[in-house]
């Protein structure tokens, strides 16, 4: 075996190959901020007041990214949530920025959810007597909102709120206002997972009570998974993503070997903080070891993978 694995011919051989094209480059805006704000939990990683959101995706476009997706954070927020959907509020504000600046430079995707927006951080309506996350009341939230991110000009709309039915929802919205031609991705498997705490902090999005397990998927749970997959592709999604990544590789497997749809990966904040801190410390190669995590979320059979490293993954697929 060892023969071909020497530095000659190992290109010759390699089975999987990561790409520029490959990655999708997740963007904080902030209607709260005036100036870039480092997020501490997420080195390298800033959010931007609207007004400079254009020129970030100048940069990433500028990188050869094909993607970006953006999430917001209001100046305000209600226990419905009210600031999702407004013409004026600051996704549809920052989508209007980038259209405006990088035209089709760069394919505009918006996270649609309400736990950016809620006074009480959960991706739905609240029950506050029984504290339960009520699922229909928000599917029309989810579906007006939707069709205020098309109209501002978001590109692909992405659902991560695992509310059952969020699909089916958006995609009827969608329709019924002239955007049938506007793709969904779907959040489709998405785990109740400890690895989303640094993305807390940059989103403003942490929760008074409770947590997101009543709707976010248990990681003991693989044919669930499956179940999931397939609710969304019959509801009528268009990509469909796993998340998080690399603690899901088997899950990114079995999505793509079963149902061989456009599959996403989403490579959360912890997953890129641990791999920042232990590099800061001086106990693992940064470059070697981003680069070896996405290579095998593709490997695992992801078509496309959100990633906090997009930017600097990209110079140096770029070299
Ligand atoms: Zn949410």
């Amino acid at each position: 075996m060892r023969r071909l694995r020497k530095d000659r011919f190992r290109p010759l051989v390699r089975e999987t190959e990561i790409d520029v094209k490959d990655l999708i480059c997740p963007v904080f805006v902030d209607e709260t901020i005036k100036v870039p704000v480092k997020i501490s939990s997420m080195p390298g990683c800033f959010s931007f007041p609207i007004d400079m959101i254009a020129d970030e995706a100048g940069c990433i476009a500028d990188l050869g990214i094909p993607a970006l997706i953006l999430f917001g954070v209001p100046g305000e927020k209600d226990e419905t949530g009210s600031h999702a959907f407004g013409d004026n509020d600051v996704i549809q504000e920052a989508v209007r920025a980038i259209k405006s600046e990088t035209g089709n430079d760069i394919i505009i995707m918006t996270d649609l959810c309400l736990c950016e927006y809620t006074s009480h951080g959960h991706c739905g309506i609240v029950d506050f007597e029984t504290h339960e996350i009520l699922n229909d009341p928000t599917l029309d939230i989810l579906g007006k909102t939707a069709v205020s991110h098309a109209r501002a000009g978001a590109d692909i709309i992405a659902p991560s709120g695992m509310m059952d039915g969020m699909v089916k929802a958006i995609r009827s919205g969608l329709d019924d206002n002239g955007f049938s031609n506007t793709p969904i991705m779907s959040y489709a498997a998405k785990y109740s997972s400890a690895f989303y705490g640094p993305f807390r902090e940059a989103a403003k999005s942490g929760f008074s009570f409770g947590d997101r397990a009543s709707y976010q998927m248990d990681p003991a749970n693989g044919n669930e998974a499956m179940r999931e997959v397939a609710l969304d592709i019959e509801e009528g999604a268009d990509i469909i993503m796993v998340k998080p990544a690399m603690p899901y590789l088997d899950i990114i497997y079995r999505v793509k070997k079963k149902f061989k749809m456009p599959t996403a990966a989403y490579q959360v904040s912890g997953e890129y903080a641990m791999i920042k801190a232990a590099a800061q410390n001086g106990w693992i190669d940064e470059r070697k070891a981003m680069m070896e995590s996405l290579i095998s979320i593709k490997r695992a059979g992801a078509d496309m993978i959100l990633t906090y490293f997009a930017k600097d993954a990209a110079k140096i697929l770029n070299e």
